[in-house]
């Protein structure tokens, strides 16, 4: 491509595949809860902290062939990982996914709050079991694994070689923490929620030396918003949203999630990460307003 088609932003550009850098072996000896790990951003997730050298618990709630697949895939490059059946909405269930990880990798060091799912509707066909169920994963799945991490985190403190931290949580957002999305008020009322339920608790938490985090993606290729890509004018229409002009795929929050969980980020505790080709910049504005 010259120069020239390079300049000009109605061209569109191609897909871009980010060269991979050699891992550092940041997250060595640390141990990593990934919910929602066997699809898109989550097994992305799961993956990357495996190669920087953490063990992984790969949460997991339907398809267990796949949580198998993302632990196979793990273990083929020399690291260690399980797969744990929990749905993270269920008090229960949460906490006998911890018991379980206790038991096997002994603690945690970094929680990656990552299940999540959208049921549309109009809001006044929106059912309550539709807006239940969304705050019910999205929302109160987070504040369920957040608090047993934090519990052990407590219990435990820092332990130098490990980390400067006691602790690490990160939490997948989304661009609909401050983006109003008509149609998902479900949806967008959860990523909100999880905007000042994790800037309250990393207030709460920053003198254990816990630092929480979200990360908040736009446009990301998954299995979640499918309709949103599929088609070459769904792609074109979405495109209208993001200034970057492509769409973004699971390792480009991959990356981002590594970097919040290592000590590289140590003074970083309370933001929102917003991985989304300038979703956020008001590309409306560009040639209105
Ligand atoms: P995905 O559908 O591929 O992954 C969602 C995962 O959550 C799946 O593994 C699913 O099985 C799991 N899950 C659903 N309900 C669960 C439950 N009750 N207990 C445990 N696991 C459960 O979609 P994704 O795009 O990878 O979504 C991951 C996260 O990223 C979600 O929180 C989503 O809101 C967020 N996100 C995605 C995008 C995007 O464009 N893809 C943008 C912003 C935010």
């Amino acid at each position: 491509m010259n120069p020239e088609q390079h300049n000009n932003p109605d061209t569109p550009l191609p897909d871009v595949v980010m060269p991979k850098c050699p891992p550092r072996n940041l997250l060595r000896g640390q141990k990593a809860l990934v919910t929602g790990a066997n699809s898109g951003i989550g097994r992305s997730v799961a993956l990357h902290l495996a190669e920087e050298g953490a063990d992984v618990v790969v949460n997991y709630i339907f398809d267990e062939q796949s949580a198998i697949d993302v632990v196979t895939e793990i273990k083929r490059k020399g690291g260690q990982a399980i797969a744990i059946n929990a749905d993270v909405s269920k008090e229960n269930q949460v906490k006998a996914m911890f018991a379980q990880m206790f038991d096997e990798f002994g603690t945690i060091d970094i929680l990656v709050n990552n299940a999540g799912i959208q049921s549309d509707a109009a809001f006044d066909e929106m059912t309550l079991e539709q807006w239940n169920k969304v705050l019910g994963i999205n929302l109160t799945g987070q504040f369920l694994c957040a608090r047993e991490a934090t519990r052990e985190f407590k219990r435990r403190g820092v332990v130098r070689e490990i980390s400067c931290a006691a602790g690490k949580i990160i939490s997948m957002s989304s661009v609909h923490e401050v983006i109003p999305w008509a149609g998902h008020v479900n949806y967008a009322a959860s990523k909100g929620g999880v905007m000042l339920m994790n800037k309250s608790l990393a207030q709460e938490v920053a003198p254990y030396r816990i630092r929480v985090n979200s990360v908040c993606p736009g446009a990301i290729r998954t299995p979640i918003n499918r309709d949103a890509w599929e088609t070459p004018e769904a792609y074109a229409d979405l495109m209208k949203l993001i200034p970057y002009n492509r769409i973004g795929e699971p390792d480009d929050i991959s990356r981002a999630v590594v970097w919040l969980a290592s000590d590289d980020s140590d003074y970083a505790n309370g933001i929102s990460l917003f991985i989304d080709g300038g979703m956020t910049l008001y590309p409306g504005f560009t040639e209105g307003g």
